[in-house]
């Protein structure tokens, strides 16, 4: 209860008809709860979390839109709740990983948290009141497609400029590329051997932290933009602690500080102040355990419901 993993189980997408996707779903389903009571037979299953990459209908667990999966309008809830008869919470990846920084952080004063995961796209889980903002429609957060250059690339979503094409993670592999291109001598190369396929945002944050300058500059300048944008909501929603995850969050202490620095630059000293800028507590399992944490946080509200 205290949202520690006790098994996990990773398994490789395979993109299918949506109908494959749910029965492996389920079957991994099974073989956690079958792997849980073989580690401890004492163990009962009281709920079921799933963080979807998608547009998810608040109250009804409906994924009307999840684009890399290929689904529209699947009612996962009822489908898993149906399936293992137990009470079921479905929603967006990342607000669930709101959710899960919030509830697990276990910080009595944290009532109001912007969880922002930086990873292929860019996107924000916002809790407000210790309760998760979802909008009237479900689709929040998205601050990945806030304009940060004026007249900048064109984004996936069909503007110009957003943030995403700056700071995402194929954005600082981009920038890396025309950097090593350019000519500019860099330990990115050396951690690639050369292959130039090979160059990843992980590659840039590695390189970063071993001080590499052209690696530097690239994490700070993507920093500084999401700085900026965070500058926003600490303006206009004032939270206590802004969260960041996701597999770019990786590059550390320089992204930190960019982002630390742009923020008190840009947004309201008395506001930029009283702001935490941390790091995911949850890293990698941030939505797996996000997705726990709601079902938790059902069980202990009415810890009886799901009793057989
Ligand atoms: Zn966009």
């Amino acid at each position: 209860l205290k949202g520690e993993g006790l098994l996990r189980l990773k398994c490789p997408y395979v993109a299918s008809d949506g109908e494959g996707e749910i029965n492996m779903l389920i079957r991994v389903i099974d073989e956690l709860a079958d792997g849980m009571r073989e580690n401890d037979s004492s163990v009962v299953l009281q709920g079921i979390g799933i963080g979807v990459p998608g547009l998810v209908r608040p109250n009804s667990g409906i994924v009307a839109l999840a684009v890399n999966l290929g689904w529209k309008n699947v009612p996962l809830r009822k489908i898993i709740s149906d399936k293992f008869q137990l009470p079921t919470f479905v929603g967006n990846d990342t607000d669930v990983a709101a959710c899960g920084e919030a509830l697990l952080r276990n910080e009595k004063t944290i009532n109001n948290l912007v969880y922002v995961t930086i990873g292929t796209g860019i996107g924000a889980g916002i809790i407000i009141d210790r309760k998760l903002y979802q909008g009237s429609h479900g689709w929040v957060g998205e601050i990945g497609h806030i304009q940060v250059v004026e007249d900048g690339l064109i984004c996936k979503c069909g503007k110009r400029g957003c943030l995403e094409t700056v700071a995402a993670g194929p954005a600082i592999a981009g920038k890396a590329l025309q950097y090593i291109r350019a000519g500019y001598g860099t330990k990115i190369l050396e951690l690639v051997d050369g292959d130039l396929n090979q160059v990843t945002a992980e590659v840039v944050s590695t390189a970063a932290s071993q001080g590499d300058e052209v690696g530097m500059a690239i994490i700070s300048d993507a920093g500084a933009l999401v700085g900026k944008t965070i500058a926003y909501f600490v303006n206009l929603l004032h939270p206590d602690v802004v969260v960041i995850g996701g597999g770019v969050a990786k590059a550390g202490e320089i992204l930190f500080k960019a982002i630390r620095e742009r923020i008190v630059e840009t947004s309201l000293p008395m506001m930029a102040r009283t702001v935490k800028i941390e790091p995911s507590i949850l890293g990698d399992d941030v939505g797996a355990a996000g997705a726990a944490a709601l079902a938790i946080r059902q069980f202990l509200s009415n810890p009886l419901a799901g009793a057989k």
